[in-house]
């Protein structure tokens, strides 16, 4: 266990000048970062607060939001970072369930965080607008240095919302120790002071933080692109030679089918990572087949409690799997009444690790319902995702259990049937859910989006699905939409399409 500030102003000792972090408005190098850090730290124990307190930032990600993290975490102050896409009631409640001391915003989140009025707490503007105080008015001087602070495996380094896919998201808060497990998993990446991290998801999820964490811990350099779009990620990528990078699918389907894709210059790749939502096979060989170096896909949820890892690029054979567990990781798979499930057989995911989330924040009968125990006692997170384990330990993703359809009694899951359909040539994306049947309880309905151009109609691609599928899996019904509901970081959102089919 170690601490990633600490790194830092070894990295600054080292190698002073090497680039940290940059946006496309300004950049740090390792030792300007680390005196940013300093200042942040000392203006936060000047303002009273102590190791496991708390602050939050709700912005676009930039090089001084990074900083105020960095700096936040050497005062031992933990970090809320918040979705500037939240609603304002649901921003007020993880303000206030975080029990933030101060807010660092900007201009994005001007609107959310004007109609949320959050309480009393003061705000500072990233950014230079008028979302708050001015960063550099609140900062203590250049060359002060914060008081040492004792940190364990267990203080909190940051508290992280659920992405909220299945309901109001859930605080999670992470330890210094469970960050330190990516960080140790990052050598195993070719992370070093050589690396050039292209990261264009958002700060507050998990899924960008287990890349940006490692690459600066590396005294890599992390270029922060705040807006995704594919013509620009690829001439980012370009440009800057870069070598690591995180990509949630539906990024990767932007990529791979952007026309330039093939003429740009990505042989600087070494490593590839996606996480956070069901990966295709045809799209992950199709990534392989034209993007050099390695693909690695992590499946786990913000809450730790194990992650399996496909190295694609090494078995290229599992791709329809998310991997095999990770080092250190235990993962299982129970059924509905709590017990393990024999082997070959489908079962909800349950996983325990070292880096597990301490609990829900303030939630403690949510932690209950989300914990199981083995047998030998040993505890487990429950995921809510449904798999399955071939012989050789591969895991196989199904659905999440609140997706399931169970129609006329028999357990449909969607995956099965969105297989089916992407092997449709007018079909360039997919979702099914259940809707509710009077006859049946539930039956599979599925929202179909074409590929460009394509006309095929929504009957015809109906009779040609139904005719691919098990009597008891077929599809009552399959409407043709412009592009899938997705959350910020690429989840299909399956709670609006059924709200949307019970609308008409
Ligand atoms: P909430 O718990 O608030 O509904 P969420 O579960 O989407 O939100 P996260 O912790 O960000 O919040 O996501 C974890 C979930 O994402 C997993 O339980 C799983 O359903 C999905 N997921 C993660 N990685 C993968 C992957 N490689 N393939 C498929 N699904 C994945
Ligand atoms: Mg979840």
């Amino acid at each position: 266990f170690g601490l990633i500030a600490d790194l830092i102003r070894i990295h600054a000792q080292q190698r002073p000048h090497s680039p940290a972090l940059q946006d496309g408005k300004s950049a740090l190098t390792y030792v300007e970062l680390d005196a940013l850090m300093d200042r942040v730290a000392v203006a936060l124990q000047r303002d009273g607060l102590r190791a496991g307190d708390a602050v939050a930032i709700c912005a676009t990600p930039s090089v001084p939001y990074a900083a105020v993290f960095l700096g936040a975490l050497r005062a031992g102050v933990a970090v809320a970072p918040l979705a500037p896409g939240s609603t304002p009631a649901s921003l007020v409640r993880m303000m206030e369930d975080a029990d933030a001391r101060w807010l660092f915003t900007d201009a994005s989140a001007a609107e959310v965080v004007g109609s949320a009025r959050p309480g009393g707490i003061p705000r500072i503007a990233l950014d230079g607008s008028q979302a708050g105080r001015a960063l550099d008015d609140w900062l203590a001087p250049a060359g002060s240095r914060p008081d040492p602070v004792e940190l364990q495996p267990a203080s909190p380094f940051n508290i992280i919302y659920s992405s909220g896919t299945t309901g109001e998201p859930k605080g999670i808060v992470q330890g210094h120790g469970m960050r330190w497990s990516h960080v140790k998993r990052g050598a195993g990446y070719g992370y070093g002071p050589d690396t050039v991290t292209l990261l264009s998801t958002p700060l507050y999820s998990n899924t960008t933080l287990v890349v940006f964490f490692p690459t600066i811990a590396f005294g890599g350099c992390v270029i922060l692109m705040p807006k995704f779009d594919a013509a620009g990620y690829l001439a980012l990528a370009q440009r800057h030679h870069v070598t690591h990078t995180m990509l949630v699918p539906v990024q990767y389907q932007r990529l791979m089918a952007h026309a330039a894709f093939d003429a740009h210059d990505l042989s600087s790749f070494r490593f590839k990572f996606s996480t956070s939502a069901p990966f295709n096979a045809a799209l992950k060989a199709d990534v392989l087949a034209r993007w050099p170096g390695g693909l690695i896909e992590f499946y786990g949820m913000t809450e730790g409690g194990g992650t399996c890892i496909l190295e694609a690029h090494l078995h290229p054979t599992k791709l329809h799997t998310v991997g095999r567990p990770a080092e250190g990781s235990d993962i299982r798979l129970i059924d509905e009444a709590g017990q393990e499930v024999a082997a070959g057989e489908d079962g909800e995911v349950v996983g325990s690790s070292a880096g597990m989330m301490v609990g829900y924040h303030r939630q403690p009968e949510k932690t209950r319902e989300a914990e199981w125990f083995s047998p030998e006692g040993k505890r487990f997170i429950r995921t809510g995702d449904i798999g399955r384990f071939d012989d050789e330990g591969f895991l196989t993703l199904f659905d999440r259990k609140k997706d399931m359809v169970i129609s006329g009694g028999f357990n449909i899951y969607p995956s099965d049937l969105e297989a089916a359909l992407r092997a449709h040539a007018a079909v360039a994306d997919v979702a099914v859910v259940g809707v509710p049947s009077e006859q049946w309880g539930e039956t599979p309905v599925a929202f179909v989006v074409r590929r460009a151009g394509d006309t095929t109609d929504a009957d015809t691609l109906l009779q040609w699905a139904n005719a691919q599928l098990g009597k008891t899996q077929r599809l009552a019904a399959l409407r043709l939409i412009d592009d899938l509901p997705r959350s910020a970081i690429g989840k299909v959102l399956k709670r609006e399409l059924r709200d949307l089919h019970a609308r008409g």
